[in-house]
């Protein structure tokens, strides 16, 4: 089934076919360990529907694998082709970039990083044979790491990050992200990423539009960060809708300039029918 846009709510595009929900996760299902109240529900009634779900989020600590069971763990049934972490992203974007003699990697993040490089048959390595570092968040991060990939940096290899996130949600407040990480490489080692997989980049919301085979008319992206989410979704040319569950407070969108808002505002992913 496919759902219909009411056009007073989507004023710039009329009643348009919805065949994908490209879906943030961080401060739209979750909150930390909790579930964001409905979010459940809302999934098994898109899927009842026939709606494409893609799961689009600049965490890289956990793998495809390791989201799913995080998804379980909160009652919510998904599927590894669903999950789109940056993880699952760097490691396909160095396979597509790299020559095979230069699949070296070290990287800082969470295990998920590390699970999907090898997945992708990529070599983890140490630093001092790295042809490329992988930088996210990592919450095992120490001094020593930081400074092996900074001498990797300034040795010459390539320099990758997962995401730019100053900060990230969870039940009691924010904690610092993976952008404060790459900080410290760059600010020591005066070089900027490579590239920086994560949103607002459009890589993995193309890659999305690709494996689901959908045209970016025909999905909407649902997320809680202006300069993530919402940023994406403009530069990509994807409806968007904010949700007020996490990052973003309704009094933030009032500095807005027109092309930055989201097409839709809604408190929380329970009211996301509300739109349709
Ligand atoms: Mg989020």
């Amino acid at each position: 089934m496919i759902l219909n846009m009411i056009p007073s709510r989507f004023k710039s595009r009329d009643s348009v076919k919805i065949k994908a929900v490209i879906l943030d996760m961080d401060g739209v299902i979750y909150r930390g360990r909790t579930l964001i109240a409905g979010a459940d529900k809302v999934i098994v009634e898109l899927k009842k529907r026939g709606i494409k779900i893609a799961y689009l989020t600049n965490a890289c600590t956990r793998s495809r694998k390791g989201r799913v069971e995080k998804m379980k763990i909160l009652g919510i049934d998904a599927d590894e082709k669903e999950m789109f972490p940056t993880s699952y992203a760097v490691a396909k974007y160095i396979c597509a970039n790299y020559p095979k003699s230069k699949l070296n990697v070290f990287y800082i993040g969470g295990d998920g990083v590390g699970e999907e490089l090898i997945d992708a048959g990529i070599s983890v390595v140490d630093a001092k044979k790295a042809d490329i570092v992988v930088i996210g968040l990592d919450s095992k991060m120490t001094y020593e790491k930081m400074s092996n990939g900074f001498r990797a940096i300034i040795r010459g290899a390539d320099f990758i990050a997962t995401n730019i996130d100053a900060t990230f949600p969870v039940e009691d407040g924010l904690l610092p992200g993976a952008g404060a990480l790459v900080e410290f490489l760059s600010f020591a080692s005066g070089r900027k990423p490579k590239i920086v997989i994560g949103k607002p980049n459009t890589y993995v919301l193309d890659m999305i539009l690709k494996e689901l085979g959908v045209g970016k008319d025909e999905v909407v992206m649902v997320g809680d960060r202006l300069d993530s989410d919402i940023a994406v979704a403009k530069k990509a040319g994807v409806r968007s809708v904010l949700v007020l569950s996490g990052i973003t407070k309704k009094e933030d969108l009032n500095k807005l300039r027109q092309n930055e808002k989201p097409d839709a505002v809604i408190d929380s992913i329970r009211d996301l029918f509300s739109l349709f």
